[in-house]
């Protein structure tokens, strides 16, 4: 199992990591498995879709009109940021990527996100890659 350290800089972003991840498929000598990407925490998400700027604004807009902050959740009675838990269970925690020829095997058009909802943090994403 690998790390992706990541250090993360507004209260809700998302982070582009396709490449630390290529970096982690490529130095493990494999010809075809799969790759998955887990996020350790309760206030963040794994996504994959296209790396396009009015895109992520899309969705960053989209999760605060789903899920907008300070709704009466009762969470917010403990540390007020129910709204970023709840938005990590819509987005879920984890993403499974086939390898193949050694490589993820994406579409063209799909790149690997963090979606930071409750930063700026610190934050830890494991890589785990399984031969077959
Ligand atoms: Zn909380």
């Amino acid at each position: 199992m690998e790390r992706i350290e990541i250090g993360t800089k507004e209260n809700t972003e998302l982070i582009g990591i396709t490449g630390k991840v290529k970096e982690i498929v490529e130095s493990i000598d494999i010809d075809s498995g799969i790759c998955v990407i887990f996020t350790k925490h309760t206030t963040t998400g794994i996504i994959i879709n296209e790396n396009e700027p009015g895109l992520k604004s899309d969705i960053l807009m989209l999760l605060n009109e789903l899920i907008p902050k300070g709704k009466g959740y009762l969470h917010d009675r403990i540390d007020d940021n129910a709204h970023s838990h709840l938005r990590s269970v819509v987005l879920g925690s984890s993403v499974t990527i086939p390898i193949e020829k050694g490589n993820l095997a994406l579409g063209t058009w799909q790149s690997i996100f963090f979606v930071e909802c409750d930063g700026p943090r610190r934050r830890e994403v494991s890589v785990k890659v399984v031969e077959g």
